[in-house]
Formats: C-alpha cells, structure tokens, sequence
C-alpha cells in the first residue's frame, strides 16, 4: 500500500506526526487505496503560523510580482490538468471527462484572478472640499481558511484559492479526506510558479482540524462548502470567533418544464444534470417539475434516454462513475426503498446495474421515480447521488410555489419557448442561479457563485466581484496636504463639504 497521504507545509509535502489517519477508497473497485493523515489541533496551529509570517511578506511584494506567480500557476495548472483529473477520478470515481471539465472550471477563476491588479483597483475623488481628496484601497485579510467538499475535490478549492492569493493573503485548504491527492497537485502548481513557502498550505483531517481553524485567532475568515448542517454550523462557529464567514451548504435543484418546452431538449438536460458525475453535483439537477399536460412524455423521454447510460469505471470510457464511498451508496440506496415505500412509482432502478469485473466497487445506476410529492423523503431531502424525481404539477403558479416552498435555494432550471414566462420565473423564484432552458447554470469564474436560503450562510458569494471583496478589506482615506493658502482655524464643528 502506498505511504499515507500528507499536507503541505513549508512549500513541500509534510507528514505531520499523522496520530490519526484516514482510508482513501478507489470507488471503483470498492478497494482502500491509501491513508491520508488527519491533522491535530497543534499541527493545524503549526501551519497557520507559518501562514501569518509569509502571508504578511506576501501582502507587502508588489502586485506586479503578485500577478507574475499568478499567471505562472494558470500555466502549471492548465500544464498539469490530466494529473489532476487522474487523482481526482481515482478517488472521487466521476469520469475522467468530467473530472478535465471541473479542473477547467477552477482554472477559469485562476486566469480571473490574473486581473487583480484591474481587480483591486481602488477610486479616487479629487478635491471633495478646499484641498482635500478621498480614495478607497482594498487591503488582504491575512491567514484565509478554505474547507472543501469531496464532490469537487479541484473545482471547489480554485473558486476560493488564485482570488485569495491574488489579493494578497495565506491561505490554509482543508479538503475533504475522501479525495484529498488533487489538493497537493494543486499545491505542487503553486511552488512551480514560485508563490513563496508558506502562503498556500494544505492540512488534512476531520472535524478536528475544522474546529482548529475556526477558532483560531489567526484566522481571519473562512471560505467552506459542503452539506447544510455543517455550513451552519462553519458559520455559527466561526462568526462566534469572529471570522468572516462565506458559509455554502446543499441543494435540492428543481427544473421546471412547461408543456411549451422543446421536450426533447428537456428530456437530454434531465437526464445530463440529473445523472452527470452521479448525480453528486450540487447543481444537479434532483427535481424536474412536469407542468400538466407534459408528464407522461416527459416520463417516457427521459426514461428511455436513461437506457442507454452507461455506468463504469470512470477510465474505461463511461458515461456515469460510481458514488464515492460504500457508506454513501448505501445511503442513496436506502432512499429508493424509502420512495417505493411512500408510493413513489420506482420507474428505472438502478440497483440492478453492477459492471461486470468490478463487482467490488460502489455502484448504483441512473434511477428515475415518477409520481413524487412533498412529504417523501426522496423530494425533501439531498439525496446527492443519480436519483432524479418527477412531480407533476398542474399550472406554473403551482411549480413555482413548489420550488419557493423548498428549503434550498441553490440552482432552478426553467424549459419553455415563452421568454414571459422564463421572465416572470427569473424575478419571482427564490434561488441563486438560474437557467433558462440551461439546466445547469453555474456561473462563470467572473460572476458570483451562490445559493439563498440554506443553500448559503453569509451574503457573499464565491468568486467574481464578491470573492475579491471577501477577501479584502475596504479602507476610506481622506487626505489634505497643508497649504498655507486655505489655513482654516480651529474648528469645532463637525466636518461639512461646503
Ligand atoms: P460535508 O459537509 O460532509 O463535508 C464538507 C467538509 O466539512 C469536509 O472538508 C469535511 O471534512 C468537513 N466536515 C464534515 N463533517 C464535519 C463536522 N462534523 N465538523 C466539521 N467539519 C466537518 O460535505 P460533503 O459530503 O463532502 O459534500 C457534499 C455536500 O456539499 C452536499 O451537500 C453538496 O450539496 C454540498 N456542496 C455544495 C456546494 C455549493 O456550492 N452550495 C458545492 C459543492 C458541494
């Protein structure tokens, strides 16, 4: 078996004294391929103060130096893309495809963050009052936190990372143990493009090394993603410290599809944003809201198009990958019963498909429920694997008030040939992203990523304008330089601009 899986301190790896380890599984065999350590609150302290002293000689090189190591790591990364999406199928199972499109994702926020001297860029109001001016700068927070889910073990990391960096700070990442080998890649790029030892650095663990960072006084915020309770409990936690806190959680995505909808496009985006990387994207889409007269076609369409998925090792050329972990499967699995249970009508199982030769590994097959309501525990809760649902629903207003009813916000999708209706949808629905015969609408590196509701706590959301503005502070300066010639006296009034 391979040496445990270690951090990244000091601008190298870094084994730590690795008390408690972690099992690392190929998904697709169902076999432990690695340990990966898990960080003490003593080590998680080790690397943060090796963070705070080169995160303030960081802060202080020149931004021309800055965006030099920035478009360096964008070379490194774009250079060292397939490795990356190598380790990342190898441990998180999605197909080798979709692993290449998550790294190219991050890498689009690394080539946004070579803008930030653009990015930065403070204002200036010249002669406010008699000689005097006013301008903003935008100064880093220091140490920077990022904890990371394992459905993007690469993407996720690079939403928070090049802008951080880029706007001056240190940053300490926490991947998910399940998948934590693209993270030290990642690390690796870095050093080719000579960021300084000690701005990026990698620690593994658990809740042991979350809980350090969160209530470390040397931390000055956190970036996280993951499921919903441990968002919270990131923001709850952290805010309580004192941190600045983007916190975003999990999402149960619905798409609306109105009977003017090209159905055959509705049919492919279900099936695409349902099943792609196992349905464990939390822009996937869970929920298709089939708006009366359409259900049965849209049934139909889409369970036909399911048959001919095919579910495999993710580097033997498939269309759908395994789930990550036994535990997880078992999970998902548990909801299929729990769907037939409560009169869901269980249209494709996916239980039956195990791929020959690789009996061992992690499966369940794209599944499809027709007939779903409120109340069944497939509908209300993430389920975060291939498992889509169809509800019916008799106008648009009732599909409307079904999304706005769910506790999440994150994603929504809406299939129709009537711009009045995606219109009326945009401005009325209560979600952070959404599509318009788009069925995954992650926005680009250059807009915010987010969701509302329990989908996000915070009011920032990540990359674009609003990841530059969470990793800076704001400064307002207000300036005269003394002229003989405007010399006003003592005064005792507050100040006007007269
Ligand atoms: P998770 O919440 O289990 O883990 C996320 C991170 O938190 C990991 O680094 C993990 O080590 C850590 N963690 C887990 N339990 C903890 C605890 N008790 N205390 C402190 N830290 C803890 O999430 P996951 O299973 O890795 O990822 C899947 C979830 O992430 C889904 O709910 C999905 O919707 C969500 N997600 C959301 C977005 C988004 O943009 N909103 C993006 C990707 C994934």
């Amino acid at each position: 078996m391979s040496a445990t899986i270690p951090h990244w301190r000091g601008g190298e790896r870094w084994s730590g004294a690795a008390e408690r380890t972690g099992e690392v599984f190929d998904p697709a065999t169902g076999r432990v391929s690695g340990q990966v350590a898990f960080a003490s609150g003593p080590e998680v302290d080790a690397v943060v103060s090796d963070a705070v002293e080169a995160g303030r000689a960081w802060a202080a090189e020149s931004l021309s130096r800055r965006t030099a190591v920035m478009f360096g790591f964008r070379e490194a990364l774009s250079r060292r893309r397939k490795d990356i999406a190598a380790a990342i199928t190898a441990e998180h199972g999605k197909v080798l495809d979709d692993a290449l499109g998550e790294v190219q994702r991050g890498l689009e926020v690394a080539e946004f963050a070579c803008g930030a001297p653009h990015l930065l860029k403070g204002s200036f109001s010249d002669g406010v009052s008699g000689g005097v001016d006013v301008y903003s700068i935008r100064q880093p927070l220091g140490v920077v936190a990022v904890i990371s889910p394992f459905n993007f073990p690469a993407m996720v990391p690079l939403w928070f990372v090049p802008i951080a960096i880029a706007a001056g700070n240190a940053v300490v990442l926490k991947p998910s143990e399940k998948d934590p080998s693209a993270s030290l890649l990642i690390a690796e790029c870095w050093a080719e493009a000579g960021l300084p030892a000690g701005v990026f650095n990698v620690v593994h663990g658990d809740k042991v090394a979350v809980d350090a960072l969160l209530e470390h006084p040397d931390v000055a915020s956190v970036s996280f993603v993951g499921s919903t309770p441990i968002a919270r409990y990131v923001y709850e936690t952290g805010t309580a410290h004192g941190k600045r806190v983007q916190a975003l959680g999990g999402a149960k995505n619905h798409m609306v599809v109105l009977p003017d909808a090209d159905l055959d496009t509705a049919a492919d985006a279900a099936v695409s944003a349902g099943f792609g990387s196992a349905g464990e994207r939390c822009m996937a889409i869970s929920v298709v809201v089939a708006v009366d007269p359409v259900g049965d076609d849209l049934v139909e369409a889409i369970g036909s198009r399911m048959g001919s998925l095919t579910t495999g090792d993710g580097r033997k050329g498939c269309d759908m990958g395994p789930l990550v972990t036994g535990a997880h499967r078992d999970k998902v699995t548990g909801y299929l019963d729990a769907g037939v249970a409560d009169g869901a009508r269980l249209v494709v199982d996916g239980r039956e498909i195990v791929p020959q030769g690789d009996e061992g590994g992690f499966w369940l097959g794209p599944t499809l429920f027709d007939q779903v309501r409120p109340g069944m525990s497939i509908y209300d809760d993430e389920i975060f694997g291939p498992v889509l649902s169809v509800v019916r629903a008799a106008s648009y207003d009732e599909a409307l008030e079904l999304v706005n009813a769910s506790p999440y916000g994150n994603g929504t999708a809406i299939f129709t040939a009537d711009g009045g209706a995606a219109r009326r949808f945009q401005r009325d629905v209560q979600v952070g992203m959404i599509g318009i015969n788009v069925p995954i609408p992650v926005p680009m590196a250059y807009y915010s990523f987010g969701g509302w509701k329990s989908s996000l706590f915070g009011d920032t959301h990540a990359h674009g304008m609003e990841g530059i503005h969470f990793f800076t502070r704001g400064k307002v300066v207000t300036s005269r330089w003394p002229d003989p010639a405007q010399r006003t006296g003592v005064d005792l009034g507050f100040p006007r601009h007269d």
